[in-house]
């Protein structure tokens, strides 16, 4: 936090669009334009670069990303019009939660193959920078979130990054940094609220904030899942195999209205993984295609109708069917449609 306050101290707070990422440079935001547009539809925070390339049969479905973008558009749930252009996040915002030794590693390629095995990745230039235009991308869906109540982004929730090293396909923390940019320009100390409905353990999120009182994470996941030695989050519900729409979805609104209420949260940052589905490689749980959407669809509502700013990420989803994946991964972008009309945002 300190570091963030010290950045920006001297500096005027910055208009939407002119923050992003690497708000410490005086470069050209890519999205400026837009932002001067005006433009009353929901915001779709995606970046181009959000992929890159990955060894052949390499298990990551990193197609998936320019894919969610492209369903929702086909399918006429956005337009391009409301697509919201990320810069890459600077090293400096990077370090107000990672640290120095490890961010200079892992941008200039010094990283061993016994930490390459713990995130999943071979290390490559454009691995470094999609998780910084990933990071961007979070970054700017809260800050358009803050205006605007409600922001998408089509990437994001890399959950299981921990200030000095990278975990199960997690480089950088997306969501920590945001939270942590976003207290740090804020005149008074904004409270966050991390709901993390990943099937994984947010213990990345959970470290990084565990002595941290104007940030509180909220994960539901599968108890037997990875992570095997879990962190403490400041609100864990851990879960059995085989959950269905039914129990898990009882299961958050059990808790989620009790949270905003106690904890009063200027912003939430929302991480809805899909894979809680029934169908994905990695969870266990038994959740449907609308069991997803009513998660979604009840978080966002919940929270906005009790006027906090949301800004939502895809999390993890894994499958071999890419585009299967990805129109999983777009109820979320479907969901927020919705609520922005019912809500009349
Ligand atoms: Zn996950």
């Amino acid at each position: 936090m300190t570091c963030i306050k010290l950045i920006f101290s001297r500096r005027p707070r910055l208009k939407v669009g002119r923050l992003l990422g690497a708000a410490l440079t005086s470069r050209r935001c890519l999205h400026d334009e837009q932002v001067t547009r005006e433009s009353s539809a929901l915001p779709i925070i995606h970046h181009s670069k959000y992929v890159c390339d990955l060894p052949l049969n390499h298990r990551f479905p990193m197609g998936k990303f320019p894919r969610v973008l492209h369903f929702l558009i086909k399918d006429q749930v956005i337009t391009e019009k409301q697509v919201w252009v990320p810069e890459i996040a600077s090293k400096e915002l990077l370090s107000c939660v990672h640290t120095e030794e490890y961010l200079n590693n892992f941008i200039n390629g010094k990283i061993n193959e016994q930490e390459q095995r713990r995130t999943g990745f071979p290390w490559s230039e454009g691995i470094v920078r999609r998780c910084r235009y990933e990071t961007g991308g979070t970054v700017l869906a809260a800050e358009v979130a803050l205006q605007r109540g409600l922001a998408c982004s089509t990437a994001g929730g890399t959950h299981h990054a921990f200030p000095s090293f990278g975990s199960g396909f997690c480089l950088l923390n997306d969501l920590a940094v945001a939270a942590k940019y976003l207290m740090g320009i804020s005149s008074h100390k904004r409270k966050i609220l991390i709901v993390d409905l990943d099937v994984h353990q947010g213990d990345g999120t959970a470290f990084i904030f565990k002595e941290e009182p104007s940030v509180f994470t909220f994960s539901v996941h599968c108890g037997k899942n990875f992570p095997l030695r879990k962190q403490q989050s400041d609100l864990d519900i851990s879960v059995e195999d085989g959950m269905e729409d039914k129990e898990y979805l009882s299961t958050v609104e059990t808790h989620l209205p009790l949270l905003l209420e106690t904890f009063r949260p200027d912003l939430v940052l929302y991480d809805a993984g899909v894979d809680p589905h029934w169908e994905d490689e990695l969870g266990r749980l038994r959740l449907t295609d609308q069991g997803l959407y009513q998660r979604d669809l009840y978080v966002m509502k919940t929270v906005v109708s009790r006027g906090v700013p949301i800004a939502a990420v895809i999390g993890g989803g894994y499958s071999r069917d890419i585009d299967r994946l990805a129109l999983r991964h777009s109820i979320l972008h479907r969901a927020a449609t919705q609520v922005w009309r019912d809500c009349g945002m």
